[in-house]
C-alpha cells in the first residue's frame, strides 16, 4: 500500500525510514513500528509530504514533540510524519505588531526564548509544555489558567485531499484539552497568534517561574511520560483534580508491568524503562475502575492512542 509513496519519498530525496520503532520518537518510549517514519529535512519539505499524503489518501498522521501520545505495541500500518527537529523557522511578527507567524514545528521552549527577545507576551504559559506548537495547537495545550484556545487566531493547514488552505480559530472546534485536529484529520503548517506587548524581562522572567514551578511540583522530565494522563473533571462537577481523585484511592506507585503511578504526581504515568502499551492500558483500567468506585468519576483519558491501522482514539 506504502509502495508507491515510498518511491515518491525516494524521488524527492526526503528522509524515512521503513518499519521503523516509535518509541524512541515518544516521550512515552512505548510502541511497535510503523509502516514509513518520514523525517522531512525543512519545513518545506514537511509541507510537501504532508500535502501528498492527504492527496494520496493513505492511513497517516503528524507528530510533533510526541509529548502527548502512545502507539500499541505492533506495526502500525501507517505514515508517520514527524513535524520536529528541523532547521527552524524564524517567527514573523506581523505588521502592526498584533500577531505572530510561527511553524507548527517549532518547539515551545526555543519560541518562548524568540517571544522574550520580541517583546512578544501572552505565551508564557507554554513554559515547560513540552514538544510544538502545531502538537499544542492541536490539543488545546494549557497551564497556570490559559491554553491555545486564547491565543490562537488562525493557522493554514492541509486539509483534505492535500489542499493547503486558512482556516480561523473557530474552524478549531477548541475544547478543554481538545480540537478537532486532535483525533481528525488535517495537518497544520503555520499557526498565527496573537501578541500581547510586553517587556522582554518581564516575560523571561514569567518563563522562569512557571520553569520552577513545574521542577517542584512534576515529576523528572527525564522519567518517560505523557504528562497528565487523565483529564481533568469538569468543574460542574464539584469534583477534585484527576490527580486528586487518584491520590485519594491510594494509588500512587500503583504498578502494571513496567508503568507505574508517579508518586510524585498521581496524574503522571510514567514508563520506568521497557513498559509497554499492554501494561499502560491495564494500569489506566486499573486507576479508572478505583476512581469509579471510589469516587464516582469516570476519568477521561487526555493522552492520544493510535490504533494498529494508524487511526488516533
Ligand atoms: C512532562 C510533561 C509535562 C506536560 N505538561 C503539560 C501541561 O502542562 N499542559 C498540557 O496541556 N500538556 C502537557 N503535557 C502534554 C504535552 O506535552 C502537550 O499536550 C503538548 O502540547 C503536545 O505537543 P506535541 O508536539 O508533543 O504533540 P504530539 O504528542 O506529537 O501530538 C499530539 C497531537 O497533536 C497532533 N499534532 C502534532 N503536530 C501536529 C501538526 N503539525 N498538525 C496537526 N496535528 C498535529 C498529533 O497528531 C496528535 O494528535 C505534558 C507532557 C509531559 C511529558
Amino acid at each position: 500500500m506504502f509502495a508507491p509513496f515510498a518511491a515518491w519519498l525516494r524521488r524527492e530525496g526526503v528522509p524515512f525510514q521503513e518499519d521503523a520503532a516509535i518509541a524512541p520518537h515518544l516521550y512515552f518510549r512505548i510502541g511497535g513500528t510503523v509502516s514509513l517514519l518520514v523525517t522531512p529535512a525543512s519545513a518545506a519539505q514537511r509541507r510537501g509530504v504532508l500535502a501528498r499524503l492527504a492527496a494520496d489518501r493513505l492511513p497517516g498522521l503528524v507528530i510533533g514533540g510526541g509529548s502527548n501520545i502512545a502507539f500499541p505495541d505492533g506495526r502500525v500500518r501507517a505514515v508517520v510524519v514527524l513535524a520536529a527537529g528541523e532547521e527552524p523557522v524564524p517567527p514573523v511578527l506581523l505588521p502592526g505588531g498584533e500577531a505572530v507567524d510561527v511553524d507548527a514545528g517549532a518547539r515551545n521552549q526555543p519560541f518562548l526564548a524568540w517571544c522574550a527577545a520580541n517583546g512578544v507576551a501572552g505565551l508564557e504559559f507554554l513554559s515547560g509544555i513540552p514538544g510544538t506548537l502545531g502538537g499544542a495547537a492541536a490539543v488545546n495545550a494549557g497551564a497556570f489558567g490559559r491554553s491555545m484556545a486564547d491565543v490562537l487566531l488562525g493557522a493554514e493547514i492541509v486539509g483534505e485531499g492535500g489542499a493547503v488552505g486558512r482556516v480561523d480559530a473557530g474552524d478549531f472546534a477548541f475544547r478543554y484539552r481538545d480540537s478537532r485536529f486532535k483525533l481528525g484529520d488535517g495537518a497544520l503548517l503555520t499557526l498565527r497568534l496573537r501578541r500581547d506587548p510586553g517587556a522582554a524581562e518581564a516575560i523571561a522572567a514569567k518563563v522562569r517561574e512557571h520553569l520552577e514551578y513545574r521542577a517542584r511540583r512534576h515529576p523528572s522530565y527525564r522519567l518517560a511520560s505523557a504528562g497528565c494522563f487523565f483529564k481533568n473533571p469538569p468543574a460542574t462537577a464539584g469534583k477534585a483534580s484527576a490527580g486528586r481523585l487518584i491520590e485519594e484511592c491510594g494509588l500512587k506507585g500503583a504498578v502494571a508491568g513496567a508503568l507505574a503511578v508517579a508518586e510524585e504526581h498521581a496524574n503522571f504515568l510514567v514508563n520506568r524503562g521497557g513498559g509497554t502499551f499492554a501494561d499502560l492500558q491495564r494500569l489506566e483500567e486499573e486507576v479508572r475502575s478505583a476512581v469509579a468506585a471510589r469516587c464516582g468519576v469516570v476519568l477521561e483519558r487526555e493522552v492520544i492512542y493510535v490504533s494498529l491501522d494508524g487511526r488516533k482514539y
